[in-house]
């Protein structure tokens, strides 16, 4: 029998909860009506529309009429900054992000560069937090939007959302977050962070793939994404992908029902990873904060290695973790993130991104230490950097 493969990737995808593929089953076969006809099967998907609207809404503290469906988290993301772009453009010209944002934002930010938008990339400290002051400082009167993510996705990071939010609403700008790690992870309310758009994907939180949503409060001008048919009131057309919809709404519920007790076992085995690897493996450093870090992730440099390599040996050894972001791994660069908190491209390079989730145990924490002690060895073993080091 194959050994157990070890899965602490969870930032990356997770695996959708039988519960949730048991509510989207009935949406591929006999609840398949369009929802815009009149009839009894257009009807019932209409309905189950509305109840995973409401549902998304209720997980953050917003009501049905502001969430919007899209198709991934990359899509609500440069729907929010092309939309708000869009509409608000006879108002100014300039829109303010951070350096460590996903490159679903600062790809489009770059995009609208080219169209002769202006952006601000805002820098973070060395771990990774944007100051809520550089963004007042930031504002100018031709300020339309300023995105900030809740969480980071490669050092885990909570920024200060709330007290951004504050700042960017006095000024009267428009504030987006990319919320995408930190559904499940802490307590979302739009309210209380001040946003005006919020962006989530199911598929981080035990959800579908392709199944996104954008949260926009009422009120605020925003572009349609998609023209076509009148779906999602006039903003993007296309026929509904009922059960991708479906399944965000059972995902969002799920796993908003009991945030305090899942992140009190990710932190335990959180914590007992950065302790044991900082104090057993010699030039180790945990990149992102101590404290305000998503209690899933762990992202830890090693000196003297290269990260991809660390990635292939604990693949052989049936573990899944990554360098990074899922989308940088396999690239060359390093992490933008990691050269964003100040480190060395060196540095950078011999990151390793661990994430843990529902299926992981202690007994994980310490099988990966124990392969990465060896692993981090023999890879030192061939750096001529490390031997001078230890020679000195
Ligand atoms: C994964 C991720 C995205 C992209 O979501 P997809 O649904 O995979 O397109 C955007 N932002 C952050 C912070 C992410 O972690």
């Amino acid at each position: 029998m194959e050994a157990k493969r070890i899965y602490v990737d969870h930032s990356a995808t997770t695996p959708m909860k039988k519960e949730v593929l048991d509510a989207m089953l009935p949406y591929f076969t006999e609840s398949f009506g369009n929802a815009s006809t009149v009839y009894a099967e257009g009807r019932e998907t209409k309905k189950a529309i509305n109840t995973a609207r409401e549902q998304v809404a209720k997980a953050i503290g917003a009501t049905a009429d502001e969430i919007f469906f899209a198709g991934s988290g990359t899509e609500a993301d440069n729907w929010a900054i092309r939309g708000i772009a869009a509409a608000n453009r006879n108002k100014g010209n300039h829109i303010i992000t951070s350096a460590v944002e996903h490159h679903a934002i600062l790809h489009t930010c770059a995009a609208l560069e080219k169209d002769g938008f202006e952006v601000t990339y805002l820098p973070v400290d060395e771990y990774g937090m944007v100051s809520p002051e550089s963004v007042r400082d930031a504002i100018t009167d031709k300020t339309i939007l300023v995105s900030i993510m809740t969480a980071n996705n490669e050092i885990g990071t909570i920024m200060p959302i709330a007290e951004i939010g504050k700042i960017v609403k006095e000024k009267g700008v428009i504030f987006h977050t990319d919320a995408v790690q930190a559904i499940g992870m802490m307590k979302i309310d739009v309210d209380e962070l001040n946003v005006d758009l919020l962006s989530v994907t199911g598929h981080k939180f035990y959800g579908p793939k392709g199944s996104g949503a954008l949260y926009v409060r009422k009120g605020t001008k925003i572009s349609p994404f998609v023209t076509g048919g009148g779906q999602e009131k006039n903003k993007r057309a296309g026929t509904e992908n009922v059960p991708a919809i479906v399944g965000l709404g059972k995902a969002i519920e799920l796993a908003t029902e009991d945030i305090e007790g899942h992140n009190k076992k990710l932190r335990q085995m959180r914590d007992r990873f950065i302790d044991r690897i900082l104090n057993e493996i010699p030039y180790t450093r945990l990149n992102g904060h101590r404290t305000e870090r998503m209690a899933s992730n762990a992202n830890i440099s090693f000196e003297f290695i290269e990260g991809e390599s660390l990635l292939l040996m604990l693949d052989m050894k049936g573990i899944s973790a990554s360098s990074g972001s899922a989308c940088t791994s396999g690239s060359l660069d390093p992490s933008h993130v990691l050269l964003a908190i100040g480190l060395k491209h060196e540095t950078a390079h011999g990151s390793l991104r661990v994430t843990f989730g529902n299926s992981n145990t202690m007994e994980d924490v310490d099988t990966i230490v124990e392969e990465l002690k060896v692993i981090v060895a023999r890879l030192r073993e061939m750096s001529p950097l490390y031997e001078a080091v230890k020679n000195k």
